[in-house]
């Protein structure tokens, strides 16, 4: 006997057995049962979500011989002949593959005969957003007013591309992505039938990796049952979806918590070596710190994390600032893979990063990057290749923000009341005079606030945003430091915004410029006066921060200057 693939052979075959999609199959089923039906419904989602699925159903579900009904048999021919796909009356058109306007001629001249065997035609149109225009404008007539016995079901996963006439003239139901724990669920079902042993983390990462398609995760599920000799293991899932075995992650939070640089280059090595994948690597770390930041929050909603043990040991070793920055530094260690010279360069800096930072925090201070302790355990990491100085970009391209989590929630001081004023004028008002105040709200660190405190206003047109830097300073509209300051732009505005950097003149309408004159004059007040003044110890602080947390470069060898 043949294999049957399980995508194939656990096909729902009546609505209750379908995974997700509720509002769908209730919409279906009161119509059904009503005998409300429409003439034409348009299944919208992405693969591998059940849009053919339902379309067979629903064909059951007319043709039956118990009658229309929103539970078929199963039993009779009508039903088992759709199950076996050689039904006469339900007419499958794939449009990717037919999408001129003979074959739509031909489907609806048919359509004006009486069905076959059936009560009803049922015209499955899949990727009907492939058809050629002709053939879309053939079909309106007939979409308007089909003969009593002829149903339509499209599917697509490109709505937008079919045109409005005929999505005014079909129900259209969205399908949704399926959430990984349904899809876990499923699998464990069909496992559970199939008498496949299994484990639960295993079934987790192709639920993950299937990114809510439930046909994906079956041909992965099948996949690792081939690989795994007829048993579903997180040992052989991991390196078949390149994900990293769990103990990685331990070992690099591990030597986080030990401050320990040289056992980070060492694992990302290791990583390497073994050629996994750096991006999913990063994943599971993030997915470990979010764990961690549960587990501080809710201490007994973790339970039904299989690694709840450790995650409670990190939860007391890590402070809550430190685990929320450290789900930063991956997520958006993660969106800069691309950007890195090579993934294991990115990767190892991500982790070189999580350290510069995390000790200030473990040590009790809000502010992660004026520990002094960094210095010690990068210095004499091995000389790695240093990223790239991207030529000056004028215009940096489009990319999706990065992630944004909540600011920390402990120990950070109330922000300074000149911050909060700033926070409230985001919106980015069309006013050089707001801008320092934008810049300062930003809360960048690094070169990027340099970057930031050193431009003008110059204007906003439509989502391009003009900025002048001084000539002095013009070497700061690297392309790394401008994509920061554009994703802290579009994190604050919640907008996709362009930044075009001018070079010209100074005035005084930058952070640098207001900070600069906020010096001079406190100092005519006296340096103690200065040293008290808020604003500036804010600006102080915040800088002398960034300046040391981007000199800890392990690349030269040499230690960072204090
Ligand atoms: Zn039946």
């Amino acid at each position: 006997m043949t294999y049957q693939v399980l995508a194939r052979k656990w096909r729902p075959r009546t609505f209750a057995e379908l995974t997700g999609q509720a509002h769908v199959v209730t919409a279906l089923t009161n119509a059904l049962t009503r005998n409300r039906l429409h003439h034409a419904y348009l299944l919208t989602g992405t693969r591998g979500v059940g849009k053919t699925t339902i379309a067979r159903i629903l064909a059951k579900s007319l043709n039956c011989v118990t009658g229309v009904t929103a539970t078929p048999c199963g039993v009779c021919a009508a039903c088992t002949d759709i199950d076996a796909g050689r039904f006469v009356d339900l007419l499958e058109l794939d449009a990717a593959s037919n999408t001129g306007i003979d074959n739509m001629r031909e489907i609806l001249d048919n359509a004006r005969y009486a069905p076959t065997v059936g009560r009803y035609k049922v015209y499955l149109i899949d990727e009907v957003h492939m058809l050629s225009k002709a053939a879309f404008n053939s079909m309106l007539k007939t979409l308007e007013e089909p003969p009593e016995h002829v149903k339509f079901v499209l599917a697509t996963t490109d709505p937008q591309k079919i045109p409005v006439t005929v999505l005014s003239r079909c129900l259209q139901f969205n399908l949704k992505p399926l959430p990984p724990p349904a899809i876990e669920g499923r699998l464990a079902h069909i496992l559970g039938e199939e008498g496949v042993a299994h484990d639960a983390p295993a079934l987790a990462l192709i639920a993950r990796a299937a990114q809510g398609s439930l046909r994906d995760a079956l041909s992965l599920l099948d996949q690792a049952i081939a690989f795994g000799a007829g048993e579903v293991r997180e040992s052989v899932v991991r390196p078949m979806l390149g994900a990293v075995e769990r103990e990685y992650v331990y070992r690099i939070a591990d030597a986080l918590v030990a401050h320990d640089g040289r056992a980070l280059v060492d694992i990302a090595d290791g990583l390497a070596e073994r050629g996994i994948a750096f991006g999913s690597a990063l994943d599971d770390l993030a997915g470990l710190f979010h764990r961690v930041a549960v587990a501080q929050v809710v201490p007994d909603g973790i339970e039904s994390f299989d690694d709840a043990d450790r995650v409670r040991g990190y939860a007391t070793a890590f402070t809550a600032d430190a685990v929320q920055l450290a789900y930063q530094i991956c997520a958006q260690g993660r969106a800069d893979l691309p950007l890195a010279p090579d993934e294991a360069t990115g990767f190892t800096m991500t982790l070189l990063r999580l350290l510069a930072f995390e000790p200030a925090a473990a040590q009790g201070g809000a502010r992660p990057s004026t520990g002094g302790a960094p210095k010690r355990d990068v210095a004499d990491l091995p000389a790695r290749s240093a990223p790239p100085q991207a030529p000056v970009a004028n215009v940096t391209e489009l990319r999706a923000p990065a992630p944004r989590e909540l600011p920390p929630r402990s120990a950070e001081p109330p922000p300074a009341p000149q911050a909060a004023g700033a926070a409230a004028a985001f919106g980015l008002p069309n006013d050089p005079s707001q801008w320092p105040a934008t810049v300062a709200a930003l809360k960048l660190t690094g070169m990027a606030a340099q970057l930031a405190a050193q431009t003008e206003w110059v204007s906003l047109r439509g989502n391009v945003l003009t900025l002048t830097l001084p000539v002095s300073h013009k070497h700061l509209a690297d392309k790394t430091y401008a994509d920061k300051l554009k994703a802290a732009l579009e994190a604050a505005t919640s907008r996709k915004l362009l930044l075009a950097f001018e070079v010209g003149d100074a005035t005084s309408g930058s952070l640098a410029a207001r900070e600069r004159k906020a010096r001079e004059e406190a100092h005519a007040q006296g340096e103690q006066a200065f040293r008290e003044e808020p604003f500036v110890r804010d600006l102080v602080a915040r800088f002398d921060a960034t300046v040391k947390s981007d000199t800890i470069t392990p690349l030269r060898g040499d230690p960072p200057a204090s």
